[in-house]
């Protein structure tokens, strides 16, 4: 079987990579980074990229300013 693309080194990382549940792009999040540690993870939904989770949420974790 061959694997036809080879863009320079990019590639073993980006396959390591979470994608966004929504867009399916790379988040930049590596698979083996725990949930508690990831940005824009959502449980519920899953791994988010800043994009979607702004879109979605608004902002980063921030609750308390939304409150004031
Ligand atoms: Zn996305």
């Amino acid at each position: 079987m061959i694997s036809g693309r080879k863009k320079g080194q990019g590639t073993d990382r980006d396959s390591m990579q979470d994608r966004c549940v929504l867009c399916g792009k790379f988040t930049g999040i590596k698979k083996n980074v725990p949930i508690k540690e990831r940005k824009y993870y959502v449980e519920t939904a899953g791994q988010l990229c800043e994009e979607c989770y702004i879109a979605v949420y608004g902002q980063t974790h921030n609750d308390n300013i939304l409150d004031m």
